[in-house]
């Protein structure tokens, strides 16, 4: 199965993951909004036990954003990586932070598309 590796915007939180990629996805809620500072963030879900932290950092800082939901970043570059939801076997990884992202293409799922700006529109293109 195949690697796929990424990294946080200054590298210190870097990561490396194999399994399968599951419910790849663009998410425009408030939460993910604030939380990036960007209209859309696209993410990606892998098995939580086949991803490795390989940079010197180590895990990812951890914010709780919800009850049931912590989001990782990087204490250094502040870099947004990854989401993980209490009791859930898998991990979201945005999907711009991936040295190559270009086999992750979102799905047709946008989650709260509704609160994008209405001067965002998103086009996913498939070739
Ligand atoms: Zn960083
Ligand atoms: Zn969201």
């Amino acid at each position: 199965m195949k690697n796929h590796e990424g990294q946080c915007l200054c590298g210190h939180i870097r990561f490396r993951v194999e399994g399968r990629p599951t419910f790849p996805h663009l998410c425009s809620c408030r939460t993910c909004q604030r939380w990036s500072g960007a209209p859309t963030v696209a993410w990606v879900e892998f098995p939580i036990d086949r991803l490795v932290w390989t940079g010197e950092g180590g895990e990812p800082a951890l914010y709780q954003s919800s009850q049931k939901t912590r989001r990782g970043f990087c204490p250094k570059c502040g870099g947004t990586v990854c989401a993980i939801d209490e009791g859930y076997d898998k991990i979201s990884l945005t999907i711009a932070s991936f040295d190559d992202a270009s086999p992750l293409v979102p799905g047709k799922q946008h989650s709260y598309g509704k609160q994008a700006p209405p001067w965002w529109s998103v086009t996913i293109r498939r070739d």
